[in-house]
């Protein structure tokens, strides 16, 4: 039961002294405010952490108290740790490179909030329907009676802002309100935070809409909309990873548009996809079929080969998951 996992949860905080806690590749809002929410509690409990990502951590994050403590692996040398934790992230492969820092059986305790989550830890502190990562901390937090000073409750609040769309999408519950409400109580200012999360955009990002925009074709009677960014658009707009965050919504927000694509061209044979659905089809379930994961709403995955190869691969999954709904209706 979860009772039972938030009791083993908190009993492997206690076991354990030296920490090693990770997120996911490219890192969101959820991502690094329960990285740093563990941090804090950890650092509570009176142990020690160190707090990992794969590369470097968007700037747009450097307001969250402990960020400046977030280490990029791929320029850090491994340090000494017995036990690891890894935050919103739904299988192993997330933690990316940071897999090599870690010895084989090495006790791992996996949070997140992924429906496609594997249970991939020795300890799996998991909970599908809860909105972020944050909130599982939240429920930890409470299930150990576990104070929550300002500092964590800034890194709690700023995950599960971004993970409801600003409170917005269908996984915003009575629980998610009421997370939201004591985290306010504990301090937390929320229009500075919603003003750097979502009413601020980088340079990048403008150049990077101008270009995906032109890019746009309908297909499957318009139900899907796809955008498309290139290896050379990134580079010619200096834009960084986190720059294309939020361009698929400019596809899935399109009247009687059922499905929002992006393609992202990351090198000649990699290609990210990133996957929205408004109302009926599970994103998730394709993104999975394909080697990644996500939300019934929001996903994401890998293709390795050509835009054109991930073309052919993905609307073939979404034009049968369209079918499939209009023959079952
Ligand atoms: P995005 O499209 O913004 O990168 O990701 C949307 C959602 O899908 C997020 O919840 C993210 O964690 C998940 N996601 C994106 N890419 C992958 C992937 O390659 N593997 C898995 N398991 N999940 C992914
Ligand atoms: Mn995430
Ligand atoms: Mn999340």
């Amino acid at each position: 039961t979860y009772e039972a996992s938030l009791a083993s949860a908190a009993a492997f905080m206690e076991r354990h002294e030296r920490f090693l806690v990770i997120n996911h590749v490219n890192p969101d809002g959820d991502a690094t405010g329960s990285l740093l929410g563990t941090g804090w509690l950890l650092r509570q409990l009176g142990k020690q952490a160190v707090l990992v990502n794969e590369g470097s951590t968007p700037e747009k994050f450097g307001f969250l108290p402990g960020a400046e403590q977030i280490i990029n692996a791929s320029r850090a040398e491994k340090p000494e740790f017995d036990a690891v934790i890894t935050c919103d992230c739904a299988d192993f492969a997330r933690i990316g490179d940071v897999k090599e820092w870690l010895p084989l059986g090495m006790p791992l305790l996996n949070i997140d909030h992924h429906p496609t989550n594997d249970l991939f830890g020795t300890d799996n502190l998991v909970r599908t329907d809860a909105a972020a990562t944050a909130e599982v901390l939240y429920d930890l937090l409470t299930y150990m009676k576990q104070p929550i000073p300002q500092e964590m409750a800034v890194c709690l609040y700023t995950g599960l802002l971004t993970d409801t769309g600003g409170f917005r999408y269908s996984n915003t519950t009575p629980h998610v309100m009421e997370m939201a409400s004591a985290l306010l109580a504990c301090g937390v200012e929320p229009a500075p935070i919603a003003e750097r999360m979502l009413e601020t955009i980088t340079k990048a990002h403008v150049r990077l809409l101008q270009r995906a925009l032109q890019t746009l074709v309908l297909r499957d009677t318009d139900q899907t909309a796809y955008l498309t960014i290139t290896a050379a658009d990134m580079e010619q707009c200096g834009a960084q990873n986190d720059d294309t965050e939020g361009l698929v919504n400019y596809a899935r927000n399109i009247e009687g548009v059922e499905v929002g694509i992006l393609y992202k061209e990351v090198a000649s044979d990699k290609v990210k996809v990133s996957l929205r659905s408004r109302s009926i089809v599970d994103v998730a379930a394709i993104a999975q079929s394909i080697g990644g994961g996500g939300h019934v709403r929001a996903a994401g995955c890998t293709v390795h080969g050509t835009l054109a190869d991930a073309k052919q691969i993905v609307e073939q999954k979404v034009s049968a998951a369209l079918a499939s709904q209009e023959a079952s209706v």
